[in-house]
């Protein structure tokens, strides 16, 4: 085939257990992966090499991104003061850069004007260098509940139905609902409970009808448990984490996307960074508290992904390779952080079998970076190119 390509590398981390040492990846002209194996390529196509010390792994999946925002100190303040043209033209960056750093999937969990949305199309339409996003365009909340001011509100389970619906019909491809406060709202609680278990599980019988998944923002202890109990698919933050919720999302299967990386940034951050006083209070409570979830979550065998609300105050875009180095931090095995940030991200995201992994049929999305992130975390910030679907990204 005259449109094949191949890629070397001195190993390939395919995903799972599977590395293979001096090895090449031969692509199709449809961008996907046609074979895997070590040793010289009998083929009539040159080698792209990546060279000896470098390792391909599949391209990263964040699960959690905000790509108008530009993590700033206040991202959403200056959200709310720019046009949709301008906004748009911001998030157009946002996105090529978070692919130059290996991540060549995302979930965009929320964002004003269909900006998030049409983004995704236009990166399907070849119009902007971007990873492949699913958007959710605005979020759902109660009445003045989390986000309130850049997402749309309903109240009761007809209101979030018909909310749902009308997510669908602006192009929705995830819908994320908000089950408890969260630390960027001022004036309410992390630990709050807002939509109920019944708002949430009509959000749920309208997503799957139509083969979407529900995304909760859930911080507190019982909007946890209350979003687990109304049936989404993944639990986002998940500060307060308790052991009975972990078991529960164990058993449903329920996935978790832990962001610890953002609390983290803000609390470590201090007072001069310039984040509002209540931001900085509300992040320091729940840091701790997440990373404590996090090693409850590995406790309970719950299925952990990755995911980094980028964009959010102090979190630049993109900072998957950070979240992923501090699930180490937290006590995954870097096998088990690299896992989250791939395969169980592509699976949460009912991509598997095409994404997450480096195996034959899937897309050729992936990554080199210098050095062996399966031994040492930190080569995940030393990218030398990215792979999308078979075409080298410059
Ligand atoms: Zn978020």
């Amino acid at each position: 085939m005259s449109n094949e390509r191949i890629f070397r590398a001195g190993q390939i981390w395919c995903g799972d257990d599977v590395i293979i040492k001096n090895a090449y990846v031969v692509v199709d002209g449809e961008g996907r992966v046609k074979a895997v194996d070590a040793g010289t390529p009998r083929s009539a196509a040159d080698p792209i090499n990546f060279g000896d010390d470098a390792t391909l792994l599949p391209g990263l999946i964040d699960l959690h991104v905000h790509l108008v925002w530009d993590g700033s100190a206040h991202p959403r303040g200056k959200a709310e003061t720019e046009s949709s043209n301008l906004m748009t033209m911001r998030a157009v960056n946002h996105a090529r850069q978070t692919l130059l750093d290996g991540v060549t999937t995302v979930r965009d969990v929320g964002g004003p004007y269909g900006v998030p949305q049409d983004l995704a199309q236009a990166q399907r339409l070849r119009l902007i260098t971007a990873p492949y996003i699913v958007a959710a365009g605005p979020a759902i909340m109660m009445t003045g509940g989390h986000g309130w001011s850049f997402g749309r509100e309903a109240d009761g389970v007809d209101g979030v139905r018909k909310a749902v619906r009308q997510a669908i019909k602006e192009g929705a491809e995830v819908i994320k609902v908000m089950a408890t406060g969260g630390v960027y709202t001022e004036g309410e609680k992390p630990g709050q409970s807002q939509l109920n278990v019944d708002e949430m599980a009509a959000a749920v019988v309208e997503a799957h009808k139509r083969g979407l998944r529900v995304a909760a923002h859930a911080e507190g202890r019982e909007g946890i448990k209350n979003a687990v109990l109304a049936g989404v698919d993944t639990i986002e933050h998940g500060c307060f984490l308790d052991d009975d919720t972990a078991a529960l999302m164990a058993e449903r299967g329920t996935y978790y996307v832990p962001t610890v990386s953002v609390f983290t940034q803000m609390a470590r951050s201090g007072e001069r960074s310039g984040i509002p006083d209540y931001v900085l209070e509300k992040s320091r409570w729940v840091a701790d508290a997440t990373w404590e979830s996090v090693r409850r979550a590995k406790r309970y065998g719950v299925k952990i992904a990755g995911g980094t609300d980028a964009g959010s105050p102090l979190h630049p875009h993109s900072p998957l390779p950070q979240e992923v180095a501090m699930l180490v931090d937290c006590g995954l095995t870097p096998l088990e952080a690299l896992s989250a940030a791939t395969a169980m991200s592509a699976e949460a995201l009912g991509i598997d079998g095409i994404n997450g992994k480096i195996t034959v049929g899937s897309y050729a999305d992936m990554v080199a970076v210098q050095g062996n992130p399966l031994v040492d975390i930190q080569a995940l910030f030393h990218v030398k190119r990215v792979v999308q679907h078979g075409n080298l990204i410059d």
